[in-house]
């Protein structure tokens, strides 16, 4: 499996906020989001082959008891199936971030949480973005049979990704298509940031909106904590 880094921080979004956390990054991605904050997955992919017997190896031998499989996106590898019920048989507490646009061959892998941020429409990129990411983009960025398939298998949260009005607006209905389905307790909207300055002019905002609908609102710590640096 491609993968671009494995390191050690704390986790710094959602649910399990503030737990020290290893980060497992695959690379590789079927989406071109216009602010992706690892085009090294998307845009441009990095990163070396490993045997998922290696990456647990070099899991194992950090610190943290959870693990975050991220991306990238991760589901795009079938290896992503064993290397989950292999951490989870350490013992290990395993998250996967995921789009929820594609399943592996052998379904969805079990996980402790699978964390969803589903990509809203305002996420792709310019229409004369070479090899006709637009188009290919907007065609995979929302699988609401995917999501079904995601949430049925492990406990989930979901992750909005909001800088306009437009973008709530997309994302309540979103979430009233998928209905009883989804716990509205674990969605979560998380402003659309990539620099501390950025996170705290949009946070007011969203946490007024946040309230407004009673969802709950996303700090996005790692940028606080470490300014979005790669590798935090
Ligand atoms: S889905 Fe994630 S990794 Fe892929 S382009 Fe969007 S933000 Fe980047």
């Amino acid at each position: 499996m491609r993968i671009s880094e494995i390191y050690a921080s704390l986790q710094g979004e959602g649910l399990l906020a503030g737990t020290p956390s290893t980060f497992v990054r695959t690379s590789g991605c079927n989406l071109r989001c216009v602010w992706c904050d690892t085009p090294f997955t998307s845009w441009k992919p990095e990163g070396r082959e490993m045997p998922p017997a290696d990456v647990l190896d070099t899991v194992a031998v950090l610190a943290p008891r959870h693990v975050v499989v991220t991306g990238g996106e991760p589901l795009l590898l079938d290896e992503v199936h064993g290397l989950c019920r292999d951490l989870r048989g350490r013992g290990f507490h395993v998250t996967i971030e995921t789009a929820g646009t594609v399943l592996p061959a052998a379904g969805s892998p079990l996980a402790d949480l699978v964390s969803i941020s589903p990509k809203l429409a305002s996420s792709a990129p310019p229409a004369d973005t070479p090899g006709g990411w637009a188009a290919r983009h907007e065609a995979a960025r929302r699988r609401d049979d995917v999501i079904r398939e995601l949430i049925a298998c492990s406990p989930h949260q979901f992750k909005f990704v909001v800088e306009s009005q437009a973008d709530l607006d997309e994302a309540n209905d979103w979430i009233d298509d998928l209905g009883d389905a989804i716990d509205r307790s674990r969605v979560f909207l998380m402003p659309q940031a990539r620099t501390p300055e950025e996170l705290a002019a949009r946070t007011e905002w969203l946490a007024g909106e946040c309230r407004r609908l009673g969802l709950r609102l996303a700090p996005r710590h790692h940028i606080t904590w470490y300014g979005g640096r790669r590798g935090t």
